[in-house]
C-alpha cells in the first residue's frame, strides 16, 4: 500500500492507495479516534456491488447506512437535508459522528459538503469508487452541491480527514465511467508530467484493461500531481489550481449548451475542450502542430471523442454566460506537453476556429 502524505498548513492527510485498502478502515479508525459513530453515504448500485468491502468498514464499528440516488441527483438541497435529519436521528450525548463517502464525485461532494456544515463541521472519509473519484474529486476538499440554476454553485473547502483509494472498486466500472477518469488522467500528463504522457501512449492497452501493473503508478502520479496542486494553493487563492481547467473552459461550455444531457459525458467533453486548447496553443505558436497531434491520438486510444456534432452558436452563448470577454478569454494552454500557460486574452476568432476541429457535420 502507498501512502501519500497532503501537506496543508492545518488540515494535512493520508491518502491510501493499494489493492484493498478498505481492509486498512477499522484499524485507522481506531488509531485515528476520529469518532465513534459511522454514517456511510453510499448508493444502492454499489452497496450491492461491493457489499462485503462496504461490509468490512461497518462491521467494526456502530454505524447507519444511507442510500443516497444515483449520479448528480444526490447532488441536492433536498439530500443534504435528508441526510442532515439523520444525522441528528442518530445523534446523542457521548456520539462523535463522522461520514465516510463510499461512491463516485457525486457522494464525495454531496457527504463532503454535508460534514462541513452539520454542526459547523464533523470529520469526514473518502472512499472513492470510480476512477475520477480517485484521482481527482476525492481530494482536495472541494465540496458542493448543485441547484436548478448551474451545477456546485453550493459548496465549501472542507478536508477529508484521510482518503482510501482501493484499486478493486473500479472492475465494477462501466467503461463509459472509466473514460471520465481517463480524460483527466491525460489532463494531468498533458499539463504537469510528460513522463506519464509517454507511459500512457506506449502502454494504454494495459492501463485501459486496468491492469493492476500499469493502473496503479498511473493512479499514484496522479494523485500526486493533484496533491501538490492544491498543496500551493489550498482555496484557490493564488491561481496554481488554474491549470486544473485546462480543457474544461470549451468542455464546460459544449456540456451547458447540451443542457447537461448523459448524450456527452463530462469527461467526453473535456476531451474535446483538450483538443480545442491544443489547437489553439499551436495556433499561437506556443505547442507545436506535433504535440497537439499527440494528444490527440491519446485521446482516441482511451475512446474519448474527437469530434462531436454541436451548434456552434450554443456553444459561444454558454461560454459568454460562463466567461467574460473583455477582448478576449482567458484560458489555460500549453507551451508544450508538460508545460502550460495561462493565457488571458484568445480571441473570439480563434475559439471559433477550434470549435470548426471538433464539430462533427451531420
Ligand atoms: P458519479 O459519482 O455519478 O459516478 C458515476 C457512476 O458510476 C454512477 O452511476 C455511480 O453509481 C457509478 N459507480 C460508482 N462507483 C462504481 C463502481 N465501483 N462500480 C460500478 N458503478 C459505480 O460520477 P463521477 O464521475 O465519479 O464524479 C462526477 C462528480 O464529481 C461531478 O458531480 C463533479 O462535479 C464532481 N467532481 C468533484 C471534484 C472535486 O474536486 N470535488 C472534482 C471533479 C469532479
Amino acid at each position: 500500500m502507498k501512502v501519500i502524505n497532503l501537506k496543508l498548513k492545518e488540515d494535512s492527510y493520508n491518502i491510501y492507495l493499494g489493492n484493498n485498502t478498505v481492509e486498512k478502515i477499522p484499524s485507522y479508525l481506531r488509531r485515528s479516534n476520529i469518532g465513534n459513530f459511522c454514517v456511510i453515504i453510499t448508493n444502492r448500485k454499489i452497496f450491492h456491488l461491493h457489499k462485503n468491502k462496504i461490509k468490512k468498514i461497518i462491521q467494526s464499528i456502530p454505524h447507519r447506512v444511507i442510500e443516497v440516488p444515483d449520479g448528480e441527483r444526490c447532488k441536492s438541497k433536498k439530500w443534504v437535508f435528508k441526510i442532515i435529519d439523520e444525522l441528528v436521528k442518530v445523534d446523542g450525548i457521548k456520539k462523535r459522528i463522522f461520514i465516510t463517502c463510499v461512491g463516485g464525485g457525486t457522494i464525495g461532494d454531496l457527504g463532503g459538503f454535508v460534514a462541513s456544515i452539520y454542526k459547523r463541521g464533523i470529520p469526514y472519509i473518502q472512499v472513492p469508487t470510480t476512477l475520477l473519484g480517485c484521482v481527482d474529486a476525492s481530494i482536495g476538499g472541494k465540496t458542493a452541491i448543485n441547484l436548478k440554476e448551474a451545477k456546485n454553485i453550493v459548496g465549501t473547502f472542507y478536508q477529508p480527514k484521510s482518503v482510501f483509494v482501493d484499486l478493486n472498486f473500479l472492475h465494477t466500472l462501466p467503461f463509459r465511467e472509466l473514460k471520465q477518469g481517463f480524460a483527466e488522467v491525460i489532463k494531468y500528463a498533458v499539463i504537469e508530467d510528460k513522463e506519464l504522457f509517454n507511459f500512457l501512449e506506449a502502454n494504454y492497452q494495459r492501463v485501459r484493461k486496468l491492469d493492476r501493473r500499469f493502473i496503479a503508478p498511473v493512479i499514484e502520479k496522479c494523485i500526486r500531481i493533484k496533491a501538490k496542486i492544491v498543496e500551493g494553493d489550498e482555496k484557490e487563492k493564488r491561481g496554481v489550481r488554474t491549470i486544473l481547467n485546462f480543457g474544461h473552459t470549451l468542455g464546460h461550455a459544449l456540456e451547458a449548451s447540451l443542457g447537461y444531457q448523459r448524450k456527452l459525458t463530462h469527461g467526453e467533453a473535456i476531451a474535446l475542450g483538450m483538443i480545442c486548447a491544443s489547437f489553439i496553443s499551436s495556433s499561437l505558436g506556443l505547442c507545436s502542430r506535433e504535440e497537439r497531434e499527440r494528444i490527440k491520438r491519446l485521446i482516441e486510444l482511451y475512446s474519448l471523442p474527437t469530434e462531436f456534432s454541436f451548434l456552434p452558436e450554443k456553444v459561444l452563448k454558454s461560454l459568454s454566460l460562463d466567461k467574460k470577454f473583455v477582448g478576449g478569454i482567458r484560458m489555460v494552454l500549453l507551451e508544450r506537453i508538460g508545460k502550460t500557460k495561462v493565457c488571458k486574452d484568445v480571441s473570439l476568432d480563434l475559439i471559433k476556429k477550434s470549435l470548426r476541429i471538433i464539430r462533427r457535420s451531420g
